[in-house]
């Protein structure tokens, strides 16, 4: 659980254009914030900024209270959990690549031990929601998995690190919208407590957000839940 702030943030990219114009946003600890709004207007911006690999002219970017711009990439990493849409997975069982998200790379790790660490974790969900759930873990390999299978191993192998913030960056975007309203209801059984970042571009994914920012021109066009901003129009 974190809060997280963005004040009058202004950002330019070396060629001196303006990306974002003083946006101004507050996904309070423990909600979600869905931001949505078409190629190009900033969304991944955002997100690069969260870890730093850029850091604004203008502005500050808040995490709990504190400027991120004294917080360093690592801790940044270590605090954020991201999901890519094309997320890579070892060609190793299902069980390794959750492995690997626990810090345990190269080790052997047991099924009865994965499934401590997922349960402590609250991810056991996740898994069992794998075709053959845990049975086939450590036997399955990570290439052989469909689209959704493997978002739902990558999104377990974030989240077994128990990140307070979950940054989803269009990590559901590329599959049919069933497999999407699949892992997002699991998702949001298992991260009630946790801060959500999900950048999004259809409507289904954001449904069920506490808050939905609409980014136009590195504007902010229209912030609110899903109903209101349908009543809107
Ligand atoms: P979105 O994720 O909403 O599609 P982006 O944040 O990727 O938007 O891009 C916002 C704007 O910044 C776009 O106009 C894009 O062309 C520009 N942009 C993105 N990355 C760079 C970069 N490295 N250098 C210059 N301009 C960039
Ligand atoms: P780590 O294993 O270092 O804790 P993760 O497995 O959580 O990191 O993956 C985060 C990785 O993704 C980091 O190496 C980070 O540099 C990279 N990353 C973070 N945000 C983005 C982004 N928006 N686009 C591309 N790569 C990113």
């Amino acid at each position: 659980e974190a809060r997280i702030t963005f004040e009058n943030v202004v950002f330019q990219y070396d060629d001196g254009r303006t990306i974002l114009h003083g946006l101004s946003f507050d996904v309070p600890a423990g909600s979600s914030v869905a931001i949505v709004g078409p190629s190009g207007a900033g969304k991944s911006t955002i997100a690069r900024l969260l870890f730093r690999f850029y850091d604004p002219q203008g502005g500050r970017i808040l995490i709990d209270g504190q400027d991120i711009a004294g917080v360093t990439q690592e801790s940044l990493r270590a605090a954020i959990g991201i999901v890519p849409q094309d997320s890579v997975l070892f060609n190793e069982s299902v069980g390794y690549n959750i492995a690997y998200g626990a810090g345990s790379a190269g080790d052997e790790v047991t099924e009865t031990e994965l499934r401590r660490a997922a349960e402590d974790a609250a991810i056991l969900p996740f898994i069992e929601s794998l075709p053959q759930g845990f049975d086939t873990m450590v036997g399955e390999r990570g290439l052989k998995l469909s689209g959704g299978e493997k978002q739902r191993v990558a999104i377990a192998r974030t989240l077994i690190k128990d990140p307070p913030i979950l940054l989803l960056d269009e990590a559901t975007s590329a599959l049919d919208s069933r497999t999407e309203q699949d892992i997002l209801s699991t998702l949001k059984r298992v991260s009630q407590r946790r801060t959500t970042i999900a950048i999004a571009h259809r409507l289904s994914t954001i449904a069920d957000a506490d808050k939905i920012l609409v980014l136009d021109h590195g504007r902010l066009a229209e912030e609110g839940r899903h109903t209101e901003l349908l009543e809107r129009g």
